[in-house]
Parts: C-alpha cells; structure tokens; sequence
C-alpha cells in the first residue's frame, strides 16, 4: 500500500542509494498531494517553517497503475532540486532551476539516466490514459487543446 510509511521508505532508500554526498541539514518530509492532470511533483520550503523541505508527489501516484519508477523519477527529480539549493539549505548552484539539461544530466551522474528515460517513456505512453481514467475524457480533451495552442512540450511537467 502506496501510504506515508511507504512514501518515506522510497525516501530514505532513494537519498541512501544514489544522494549520499548530498547532506540533508534540515527537515524533508514527504507527501501526497492532490490528484493533478499534469503537475507530478514539488519540492518547497514553507516561509513559516524555514527549516522543514516538503516534497509533494501527486496524488495519483498512489494508484498501483503509476509503476514504482515513475514515484521514484519524480522524487529524484525533487532531490536533484534540493542537491541543486533550491527550497534546500545548500548553497544554489544554477539561476533557473530547470537551465539547459542539468536535471537529465544530474540523473545521468547518479546513474539513473535509465530512470529518466523510462519515466518519460510510460508517460508519454500512459499519462493521457491515467487522466482519462480518474478525471474523465473532457479533461484529456482539454490538455489537447491546451497542448494545440501552446508550445509543443509534454503535457506534464514537474516542479
Ligand atoms: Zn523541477
């Protein structure tokens, strides 16, 4: 069962697997968010609790239909945040948080270049399908229409 105990234990093992150098100097908690179409996960610092990160994975992830590497991805995308300084303690590496290629590249010196590659590839085979799922077709439609004006990026994306 995808439940908090779970959540923190795909934590733990993630940041002792592949962020040991990365010291974790405050409060990280971890917890799902809301059921969202497209955002899938955020990393942030509460301006009434400077001390405590809190990463936010969507709510959909708890569904067993969302593989276990697509949670991990999104965490590891959040981490690489926090290993970078942003809504973390350490000192900020980039300007923009997603400048040019750094998270694939972050991915690929953890080792997890593959992760990065097979989350993208079920989401892009299996997203629309989710959404459908829990929020209906009209909703899929909408994102169609959005994706049709705006640019051509995927539909998703991750704070
Ligand atoms: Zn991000």
């Amino acid at each position: 069962m995808r439940d908090e105990t779970w959540l923190y234990q795909l934590l733990d093992d993630t940041w002792d697997g592949h962020f040991p150098d990365v010291p974790q100097d405050n409060i990280v908690k971890i917890t799902f968010g809301r059921r969202a179409k497209s955002r899938l996960g955020s990393i942030k610092v509460d301006l009434r609790q400077p001390d405590v990160s809190v990463i936010t994975l969507n709510g959909l992830f708890r569904d067993q239909r969302v593989p276990e590497l697509v949670v991990k991805a999104t965490l590891v995308h959040e981490l690489c945040h926090y290993a970078h300084g942003f809504n973390s303690p350490i000192v900020q590496k980039f300007r923009h948080p997603h400048a040019g290629g750094v998270m694939r590249a972050e991915f690929r010196e953890r080792g997890l270049e593959q992760l990065y590659l097979d989350q993208r590839r079920w989401l892009k085979d299996n997203w629309r399908g989710m959404v459908e799922h829990s929020f209906g077709a009209p909703a899929v439609r909408r994102m169609r229409v959005r994706k049709a004006v705006k640019v051509p990026r995927p539909f998703w994306f991750i704070g």
